[in-house]
């Protein structure tokens, strides 16, 4: 479904980001994948490769909170691969502090990596896809951006944003044939859900019309239709794969 098609992934070392890498690779498309250390950067790399020797996939960890940064990386992939033609904004941190400890630092450490790097990325990115006649810009929701979320206020502003986001680059880059979409994934299975404490995983999963949390692969099929040309009248949307949770 991506055969000649490159794609740099945000937050591509573990839980969804890997497994859009995988699903990307899989799918016939070069992928660059991107992390926050150099080292867990190379140890994605080295279990992909085991994997599969001829999967072409590259890794980096530029600042996501510089600009320059980011540019200097995102022209980095386009010279190795020719072209960039799909860009995940997957990164993404959260907390469930009390509003009444939340820090002014900690409200901004969130909204700087779920937001700020998002319209970085997007930034470095859109003029490389102008420039070759389009792309597509995906990124990462959450559920909680529909109906806010009772504890860790940051969380769900970020993610409330970056709906806000997509829908008007997907308006204002549409002329230039770029895509922008995003995916709001449900309770998924990764090391952030993992790390939650199992009186607060069952409650939630009791609720969830499906009975399950998602797997990181469910989210990845989101983000392969999204990415692929079979998505080429869909622009704009945030496309819920939660199960129907309302958490
Ligand atoms: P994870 O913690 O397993 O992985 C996060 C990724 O982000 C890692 O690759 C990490 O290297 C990268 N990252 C973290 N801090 C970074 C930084 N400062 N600079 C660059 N990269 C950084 O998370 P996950 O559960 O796979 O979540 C991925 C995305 O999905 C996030 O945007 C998250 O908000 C969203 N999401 C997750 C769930 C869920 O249930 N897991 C639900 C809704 C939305």
């Amino acid at each position: 479904m991506l055969k000649g098609k490159t794609a740099v992934v945000t937050g591509g070392t573990r839980g969804i980001g890997l497994a859009v890498v995988r699903k990307f690779l899989e799918n016939g498309a070069a992928v660059a994948l991107w992390g926050s250390r150099q080292e867990t950067v190379d140890a994605a790399l080295e279990k992909l490769r085991a994997e599969n020797p001829d999967w072409n996939v590259t890794g980096m960890a530029p600042d996501l909170g510089s600009l320059r940064e980011v540019e200097a990386a995102m022209n980095r992939v386009k010279e190795q691969f020719g072209r960039l033609d799909i860009l995940v904004n997957n990164a993404g941190i959260s907390a469930r502090n009390s509003f009444y400890d939340y820090t002014e630092e900690e409200f901004e450490r969130i909204m700087d990596l779920n937001l700020n790097a998002v319209f970085r990325c997007a930034r470095a990115a859109a003029p490389l896809m102008r420039a070759q006649g389009g792309g597509v810009i995906l990124n990462t929701s959450s559920m909680v951006s529909l109906y806010g979320q009772a504890a860790g206020a940051g969380y769900p502003t970020s993610k409330f944003a970056v709906n806000g986001l997509t829908r008007s680059l997907a308006r204002e880059l549409g002329k230039d044939h770029i895509r922008v979409n995003a995916v709001a994934p449900g309770v998924i299975r990764t090391d952030m859900v993992a790390a939650l404490p199992k009186e607060m995983i069952e409650p939630l999963i009791a609720t969830i019309p499906l009975g399950r949390v998602g797997e990181p692969e469910d989210i990845a099929n989101a983000f392969l239709f999204l990415a692929s040309d079979l998505a080429s009248y869909v622009t704009g949307a945030v496309l819920s794969v939660d199960g129907a949770a309302m958490t």
